[in-house]
């Protein structure tokens, strides 16, 4: 559930009224609902109310907004980082330190030692050789790195294929029949606590089966590796769980989850944590864009031309992905159209013959469920600078993030002398 409802024939985000939005900050505009974030960790923690004392990491990349971090902050929740940037956004959220994880393949020896210095709860260490050299680093700065590994499970998430990381091709982990031995090798090292294990084998995932395998053989590894003499007191479930993107599709609700985990983890004697992302933000966000014209196209149906493109919200350009788009005023009218942006790929369709409330130009749309994975991928391709991002709480509301005009990512640049 979401709090962007019509009231009185108008979209709101909680009881702020989107028209009012666009007018003041302008289109293209992501809004997100404080109500909603809210909602959403408060059904995920609920659903694990069967797992004692469960750490929860919302996964930073979903949407690192440092108004929506701060949010999550403030209920508890800790961060799942994929890089220092990130790390550098959580901690200034107020995100504990201890509260962080931090996943990766490919972390710097830059990003090992920020995390080290921020003293970060975990790394999540993805292969045999970052292992080792998160050893050095550490020891030779006097630290000690609290670390899980990662296995590949080999499970295939039967979701979208980028966003696949549970297969043994994926470049995630480490392979499932190598990872005790790389465990007992790696807590052999000075510099490094070897505490737990992790998967996380993708996201958008639709039904709990997948997991339910990748848990089940991440319960024999610890056997594997307690056998061999090494403690395990942590296991890192990761993320994955899909939401809804269409109306009327049927996800696994956190419950239901919450339920599985109970019931697989019962005998593990471990802490838990878990990443979600997607499953926290997406329904919390809308991109607001405005209709620019209508084309008509031959005998085809018309193209709606919307100020909103690949570049600020990329999952149908990236992925095919569907995003429910709706009228911001409704008239009940319905026709059938193409939806694109104004950029000059192909690529930049939203939807083809899709079924929408009926728009001409100057029309108020919103793409629902764009809370996640949508400005944090935003590019400025086109020369269209950065979209801007406002939090909504209940009658008011403020800009999160200014609008990175295409004149200011073109003050970075410069010709040099001996070109002038
Ligand atoms: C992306 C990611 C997540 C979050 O995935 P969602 O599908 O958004 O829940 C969690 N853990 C890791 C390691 C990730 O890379």
């Amino acid at each position: 559930m979401d709090h962007f409802q019509l009231r009185d024939g108008v979209l709101h985000a909680e009881d702020v009224p989107l028209p009012r939005i666009a007018e003041e900050v302008g289109t293209p505009v992501y809004v997100y609902s404080r109500a909603t974030l809210e909602r959403h960790a408060k059904v995920f923690r609920e659903g694990l109310a069967g797992v004692k004392d469960p750490h929860i990491a919302f996964a930073v990349k979903a949407n690192p907004n440092l108004a929506v971090l701060k949010v999550l902050q403030r209920k508890g929740y800790g961060a799942d980082v994929v890089s220092g940037g990130e790390l550098t956004r959580a901690l200034a959220a107020g995100m504990a330190p201890d509260k962080v994880v931090f996943s990766g393949v490919g972390k710097t020896h830059a990003e090992l030692l920020q995390g080290l210095e921020a003293e970060i709860g975990q790394f999540n260490i993805e292969s045999e050789e970052e292992g080792y050299e998160l050893a050095a680093v550490a020891r030779r700065h006097g630290y000690n790195a609290n670390c899980a590994l990662r296995v590949n499970p080999d499970v295939d998430a039967r979701t979208h294929e980028k966003i696949s990381t549970g297969k043994r091709e994926n470049k995630f982990g480490v392979p499932l029949d190598r990872a005790a031995e790389i465990y007992g090798a790696l807590a052999a090292e000075d510099g490094l606590t070897m505490r737990g294990v992790a998967v996380h084998i993708g996201s958008q995932l639709s039904t709990l089966e997948p997991l339910e395998v990748a848990f089940e053989k991440l319960g024999r590894l610890i056997a594997e590796i307690r056998a061999a003499g090494h403690a395990v007191t942590h296991a890192d479930l990761g993320g994955g769980l899909g939401v809804p993107y269409k109306a009327g599709d049927t996800m696994p609700s956190p419950a239901e989850y919450g339920a599985m985990v109970a019931r697989v983890t019962a005998d593990w004697d471990v802490q838990l944590s878990f990443e979600p992302g997607r499953v926290i933000a997406g329904n919390a966000g809308v991109l607001l864009t405005r209709v620019i014209r209508t084309k008509r196209s031959g005998n085809g149906p018309p193209f709606v031309i919307v100020d909103a493109a690949m570049n600020d919200l990329a999952r149908p350009a990236m992925y095919g992905a569907w995003h429910d788009f709706d009228a911001v005023e409704p008239s009940g009218e319905r026709m059938t159209a193409h939806i694109v942006g104004p950029i000059c790929e192909t690529g930049d369709t939203f939807a083809m013959d899709r079924e929408i409330d009926a728009l001409s130009a100057g029309d108020l749309a919103v793409f629902r469920t764009a809370g996640a994975y949508g400005a944090t991928m935003a590019s400025s391709y086109n020369s269209r600078g950065f979209v801007p991002e406002v939090l909504v709480d209940g009658d008011k509301f403020a800009v999160v993030a200014e609008r990175i005009a295409a004149h200011a990512i073109m003050d970075a640049e410069k010709v040099p002398d001996w070109l002038a």
